[in-house]
């Protein structure tokens, strides 16, 4: 299988604060949802998160509009992501406004290849059961009705990344 570049932007933060996640079974899409269509790096989300009184960014990955998937938390930790939902889930953060702008194609795939890698590494089947949408679970736009729409076509590409 065709494993997804990581970029490591090294975030500060204190790790010992973090709690190790005991249980993995879906995973969360979310989108910025900034008033602007913009691009946040995960080194700017992690200062605003710190901003907020938080340890560090709440997601394990931010994936820019360039494609390049930039590690936020250590994936193996509790998120702060999905309200009543993070200590089972990992939480991955595309960064747009996707009520008003689109995903990028590099965007969307470099989703489905990350859900290929992540589903794989946990054990988890590829489908819209273990791969949902922040609005999924609580009342939120997020992540957006562009990206929202898509979710069928990413878990089926994700499908696609697997079996490479
Ligand atoms: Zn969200």
């Amino acid at each position: 299988m065709e494993r997804v570049h990581l970029k490591d932007l090294h975030l500060t933060y204190d790790a010992g604060n973090l709690k190790t996640r005991g249980v993995t079974d879906q995973i969360v899409i979310h989108h910025t949802g900034n008033p602007t269509d913009d691009d946040m790096s995960a080194t700017e989300i992690n200062a605003s998160h710190q901003g907020q009184g938080w340890t560090c960014i709440g997601y394990h990955y931010v994936i820019r509009k360039d494609g390049m998937v930039e590690q936020g938390r250590p994936h193996w930790t509790i998120g702060a992501h999905a309200y009543g939902h993070n200590s089972h889930t990992i939480g991955i953060h595309v960064c747009g406004n996707f009520e008003i702008g689109e995903p990028t194609s590099e965007q969307i795939e470099s989703l489905a290849m990350l859900l290929a890698n992540l589903c794989t590494d946990y054990g988890l089947t590829i489908d819209r059961d273990h791969i949902v949408g922040h609005r999924e679970l609580m009342s939120t736009a997020c992540p957006g009705k562009n990206l929202y729409a898509m979710m069928d076509t990413i878990v089926g590409k994700a499908n696609f990344y697997a079996k490479q």
